[in-house]
């Protein structure tokens, strides 16, 4: 019964990406023509402070796909109420790449990689915000990324093979390096075609191969420069991390992927399909955003609407996401 049921939800999926260009690695010849183009003009970074820390938002731009793929339990018509009440698409749901940069200790680093051009033809747009702040590739010492997924390390690879951050040390989680990098992934637990999970994994390979040889496994768990510390989070990937940035009393937590999107993840309880084990992602969110609500800590999330900045606020059924307010 399990296996009809999955089965039809997969046909039904390849239904819908095969008209979506949702496609890993995919050019921007299959880009869809009514996915959404990312406005011009606006600003693409966001300053603010941790305590002695400065940091920036810095968009990578925008990925996005058919919702049910970030809410995979969500029954049909509620799912469509939700974003119709959002008043969002009801056949796209877009997603942000909200990247971090961060001064401290007299380096900079960069949290989250983004996606270049690995899950279509919006990402890829970080080097233009490090050029509106005046800086550029060559100027960032360190990057973590939380999981190897292609929208956290697509940027990581130039398009002439080499290292886009020249001068950084690259930091990535032991597991998910063993599981989608040293290994050949079994991603049958995706819900998207085959085809889709073959591009993925390869695009993951391909966009850390200039930086395999020096590249920094850590634990999760482990504190990699003063002032931020890893927090593990495993269940969408086998080795994923949430950030705590912290300086004195002043604390940000960026939860990474334990939510796509604050519709369907927070304010509702809906699992993304692309988590790998559903129950220990789901256990990792709620440990998480119990403390984050519980201590009233920042939280940046990097697929919410940019900046991604804001607070989660416990309700009797679960939690909501609560926008910061934007601060000139
Ligand atoms: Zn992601």
């Amino acid at each position: 019964m399990t296996s009809i049921t999955l089965n039809r939800r997969k046909i039904v999926l390849s239904a819908v990406l095969g008209a979506t260009g949702l496609v890993p690695g995919g050019g921007a010849g299959e880009a869809r023509a009514q996915a959404p183009q990312p406005p011009s003009g606006n600003a693409g970074h966001y300053r603010f402070r941790i305590g002695e820390i400065g940091a920036t938002v810095l968009s990578d731009g925008l990925i996005g796909g058919p919702p049910r793929i970030y809410a995979s339990d969500a029954p049909e018509q509620e799912l469509q109420e939700v974003l119709k009440r959002a008043f969002l698409p009801t056949d796209h749901l877009m997603l942000n790449l909200n990247t971090l940069l961060i001064e401290v200790g007299g380096r900079r680093v960069l949290l989250e990689a983004g996606a270049g051009q690995t899950m279509g033809p919006n990402g890829g747009r970080i080097f233009a915000r490090l050029a509106e702040i005046g800086l550029s590739a060559r100027d960032i010492d360190v990057v973590i990324v939380s999981h190897t997924h292609p929208d956290h390390v697509g940027n990581l690879r130039a398009a002439d093979g080499l290292p886009s951050f020249p001068r950084a040390t690259i930091f990535a989680p032991k597991p998910d390096w063993d599981f989608f990098v040293r290994g050949e992934p079994d991603l049958s637990y995706m819900p998207v075609p085959e085809d889709f999970r073959r591009r993925f994994a390869a695009a993951i390979k391909r966009s850390v191969e200039p930086i395999a040889n020096g590249v920094e496994l850590y634990q999760p768990g482990a504190e990699i420069v003063p002032g931020l510390t890893t927090i593990a989070a495993a269940g969408h990937t086998p080795g994923m991390v949430s950030f705590l940035v912290h300086s004195g009393r002043d604390q940000l937590l960026l939860t990474a992927d334990l939510a796509y999107h604050p519709i369907v993840n927070i304010d509702r309880p809906w699992r993304p399909g692309p988590d790998r084990d559903k129950d220990a992602a789901l256990g990792a969110r709620r440990r998480i955003f119990d403390r984050a609500a519980a201590d009233r800590i920042p939280v940046l999330g990097f697929h919410y609407p940019f900046p991604g900045l804001g607070h989660l606020l416990r309700t009797d059924s679960g939690y909501a996401w609560v926008p910061a307010g934007w601060q000139f």
